[in-house]
């Protein structure tokens, strides 16, 4: 399955589902296909309908503690319908790249992209159920990235492409900055 990073196809908005559509089997196997390269890739935390083409609102979110974040949590979720109801603060910038969004090395550049600390979002479940919660931190962080998506939205919209780093430098920058804190 190929990632979409034709911009004309990720500044579409997706369709909101109705609970009732989620059990149908077409859906049932584009969120399993979703969850499935969710967890495959090397930035696997986030994947929308559209970045394989299908403009429909539904996100799988496959959080877990790694070498370099151990103290991530858990969060293994398909989100129908995702939407940021309110953020909390000010915006603050955190880095942040898209595997929809590659640089001239096929790799997703990076930049600093204002983003809200806590939100409250709102989704349906895979079984239909509403959900309306406040979420911080990194699971926040990733699901203002993801509703941006639902509406069209990608990260070169937020920022100046000026402002965005190769994964290359952006791996030295956060390697300078681990030492930095040693
Ligand atoms: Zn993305």
């Amino acid at each position: 399955m190929k990632i979409v990073t034709d911009p004309e196809v990720l500044h579409q908005k997706s369709r909101l589902l109705e609970p009732e559509e989620l059990s149908g089997d077409g859906m049932k196997k584009l969120i399993a296909e979703l969850v499935k390269i969710s967890k495959s890739g090397a930035y696997g935390v986030g994947l929308s309908a559209i970045q394989i083409g299908e403009p429909v609102a539904i996100t799988a979110i496959t959080i877990k503690p790694t070498p370099n974040r151990p103290e991530l949590e858990v969060f293994d979720q398909v989100c129908i319908n995702l939407k940021v109801e309110e953020g909390f603060g000010e915006k603050e910038p955190m880095w942040e790249g898209c595997c929809s969004v590659p640089g001239e090395d096929g790799l997703p550049i990076y930049a600093e992209i204002p983003r809200y600390k806590a939100v409250r979002v709102s989704y349906l479940d895979e079984a239909g159920n509403a959900h309306d919660e406040k979420v911080e931190g990194f699971l926040a962080h990733v699901m203002q990235h993801e509703a941006d998506h639902i509406v069209g939205r990608i990260i070169t919209d937020l920022v100046d492409r000026s402002e965005f780093v190769s994964c290359d430098e952006f791996h030295k920058i956060m390697e300078e900055k681990r030492n930095e804190n040693h």
